[in-house]
């Protein structure tokens, strides 16, 4: 009898151990929805990182998202997200297992999900991403259409395509990402840049010969690798990231232009400003795997020596503009490794309009009179850079070539992307940049552009 009441003792006392031993859980303080026009995205703010598991279910549509040892800071009552795709939320807490959060659907969806670790005025978050299928269709036809309308430019080099200048219009942040947040009325940067875009975009609209292209039009956050392959994928002829600029202190004012710099900043302060502006995708959410470190080493192995200097002509012409305007931080464009600005084929420029720091800026950066100058500014640069550059309207192939004609390689039995690197005497990231690969599979047959050799300028 003593005995199996000392058992019993032992193993209550090792139960509580291990009770004591799991971590605390995690509570689920927040969600958000954004809808981008092809994804709607949820975040949860939880308190610590997290286990969790997605599945899918039919009849009716839905995908349910358990988290481990997870539990809700307060009790959440079901919600309608609104939107082309989300319908209703639900969120269970069980007595014991993991939290379930039942997202309905409204149509197909592919579903990812990742975490981010804290960044900005965030902690941990949990994202899920429910991209339409209908998106990801068009998405993946792109592509073939992009083969099929350089073959034509190929076939007629000595005659290029008459077509309409594309500028591409990159409000800065959104979504997630709020941006610089102003001193007096708490005014977001994501808010200013996009209205100065869509402002921008109307006059390129308004002008024939030009046609705009904007990279955010809503509040969702794209990726900036992302944001500079839109351009790329859209052959824009010119890249305009829009910012309003924030530093300690109130002090500091009026617009700067920035363009990419590979040897290093300018100067530290340049260098600042891209540190902050590259923040960007971990506060606004890109999983790991949306990157990678190719663009690094296509970088170097592309002579784009050519687009940088095109991008300081652009950011010129932008900037003595933009002194009519009002008054410019800095006389001459600032360079630093921005990371939306690593197009290797169109000229690029980050514009900082003014610093939503100061008190006087922010509450004119908040006027739409205000936001108009800003974005006639920008465009009476953009088209008079347009009008001297003399650059031949572009395939960007071409354009990263120099003046070679695009090659061709049809893929054969046996060959690896390696062998066809060596054969060409070219870097195999840049093959599989210029190609647009994601991964090693090379089907017998594929057609490849093969980029100029290098070391001719
Ligand atoms: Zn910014």
């Amino acid at each position: 009898m003593k005995s199996a009441a000392r058992r019993l003792g032992l193993s209550l006392l090792l139960l509580v151990g291990s009770a004591a031993a799991a971590a605390e859980p995690v509570t689920v303080q927040q969600m958000r929805v954004w809808r981008a026009p092809d994804h709607t995205r949820i975040v949860f703010d939880v308190s610590g990182p997290l286990e969790h598991r997605l599945f899918m279910l039919q009849d009716p549509n839905r995908i349910v998202v358990d988290m481990d040892n997870a539990r809700l800071q307060q009790s959440m009552s079901d919600m309608d997200a609104g939107g082309p795709l989300l319908g209703t939320v639900r969120v269970g807490q069980p007595e014991s297992g993991p939290l379930r959060v039942v997202l309905g659907l409204k149509a197909d969806a592919r579903p990812r999900s990742f975490m981010l670790k804290p960044a900005g005025p965030y902690g941990h978050r949990l994202v899920i991403d429910l991209y339409d299928t209908k998106a990801t269709e068009q998405e993946n036809a792109r592509p073939e259409e992009d083969a099929i309308s350089s073959t034509m430019m190929r076939m007629s080099p000595a005659k290029p395509v008459v077509r309409d200048r594309i500028v591409a219009i990159d409000a800065g942040h959104g979504g997630e990402d709020p941006g610089a947040l102003g001193r007096r009325y708490r005014t977001r940067e994501k808010d200013v840049t996009l209205a100065i875009a869509r402002e921008l975009a109307r006059l390129v609209a308004d002008t024939p010969g030009m046609r705009p292209l904007l990279i955010r039009d809503g509040d969702y956050y794209v990726g900036l690798r992302q944001r500079f392959q839109t351009a790329r994928r859209q052959r824009a002829d010119v890249f305009v990231s829009i910012h309003a600029d924030a530093v300690p202190g109130r002090r500091a004012f009026g617009s700067s232009v920035y363009a990419l710099s590979e040897k290093g900043a300018s100067n530290a302060m340049a260098r600042l400003l891209a540190d902050k502006e590259n923040a960007s995708d971990l506060i606004g959410g890109v999983s790991l795997s949306d990157k990678d470190d190719m663009l690094a080493h296509v970088l170097l192995d592309l002579s784009h020596n050519k687009t940088m200097q095109d991008s300081v002509s652009l950011g010129d012409d932008i900037l003595a503009e933009l002194q009519r305007v009002g008054p410019v931080h800095m006389r001459r464009v600032a360079q630093a490794g921005f990371a939306v600005l690593k197009s290797p084929d169109i000229p690029s420029v980050l514009v900082e309009t003014a610093f939503i720091s100061n008190p006087s800026e922010e509450k004119k950066l908040r006027t739409p009179a205000f936001q108009r100058q800003l974005a006639a500014g920008l465009f009476r640069g953009i088209k008079s850079h347009l009008a001297h550059a003399v650059t031949v309207p572009s395939v960007p192939i071409q354009a990263i070539q120099g003046t070679e004609p695009a090659r061709e390689h049809v893929v054969r039995r046996g060959e690896t992307l390696a062998s066809i690197a060596r054969q060409h005497n070219i870097h195999v990231d840049a093959l599989r940049f210029l190609n647009d690969l994601r991964d090693n599979d090379l089907p017998v047959g594929l057609k490849l552009r093969i980029p100029a050799k290098q070391g001719d300028g």
